[in-house]
């Protein structure tokens, strides 16, 4: 955790692969604090990569990014937005200055469903033709969520209150006072058939800010769920610092 080291630890070190963990600020329901995607990003990056760092893989996790796209949200306060195309330069700079000290591989770890780097990744990977750049969603590294919780939700439901009972217990309110997640969906047919998509606008959609009933969220299905998706994401890092850069197709 580069939050955590220092230059002295630094300079004996080598670093093969680094680890940017992109989070959100928002609402999650009533329960679950604003923080939520940052604390999320913050556990899966530091876990995954401290297993992968025991295996030896030079792996270094940069401070997670705090903010995400919330252009649909701005109406609930203290939800705030960096829209995709301030990402897009956070992202270069990031890149460009890894890239400067020979650290040529970068996964961006993301946690909010509202970001989306590919089209950046696309564009600046064109520019850094010797470099690694590639996006992770964490929450799809498992992607039967139905083997994992009953009620498949996709915004402080039974997956991120299940995860944040295990991470931070202390700051998840008592169940008392959890909202249904109840939504609403687009009305046409397509997107029930899932080939058209549009943003939602989160206060028309839903009355708590949840999506998905965390109801039967637990700790247990916390941590069979996080357990997976960190033995993963090791092993990825460990595939990728072995794998040279002109070298990753087979
Ligand atoms: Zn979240």
């Amino acid at each position: 955790m580069l939050k955590e080291i220092n230059w002295k630890y630094v300079k004996e070190n080598r670093y093969d692969l680094a680890i940017l963990p992109w989070g959100a600020t928002e609402a999650h329901n009533y329960q679950l604090p604003f923080g939520t995607d940052v604390i999320e990003c913050d556990y899966i990056a530091e876990e995954s990569a401290g297993i992968a760092w025991n295996n030896g893989v030079k792996v270094i996790v940069l401070p997670t990014i705090p903010f995400g796209v919330n252009t649909q949200q701005l109406d609930i306060p203290l939800t705030i937005n960096m829209n995709p195309s301030t990402q897009a330069f956070v992202l270069r700079d990031v890149v460009d200055s890894l890239n400067g000290q020979g650290i040529k591989k970068l996964i961006v770890l993301n946690g909010h469903g509202g970001n989306d780097f590919k089209q950046m990744i696309r564009e600046i990977s064109s520019d850094y033709t010797d470099f690694f750049l590639g996006q992770v969603n964490w929450y799809v590294v498992e992607k039967n969520w139905s083997d994992f919780f009953e009620d498949v939700g996709d915004h402080a439901g039974e997956m991120e209150t299940s995860i944040m009972l295990n991470i931070i217990p202390d700051w998840v309110l008592p169940k008392d006072q959890w909202g249904d997640g109840a939504s609403k969906k687009l009305k046409f047919k397509a997107r029930e058939e899932g080939w058209l998509w549009a943003p939602r606008e989160w206060t028309k959609v839903s009355n708590d800010t949840g999506i998905g009933n965390p109801e039967k969220a637990t700790v247990e299905k916390g941590e069979k769920f996080l357990y997976s998706i960190l033995l993963k994401l090791a092993n990825l890092y460990k595939e990728i610092t072995e794998t040279r850069i002109d070298d990753i197709y087979e």
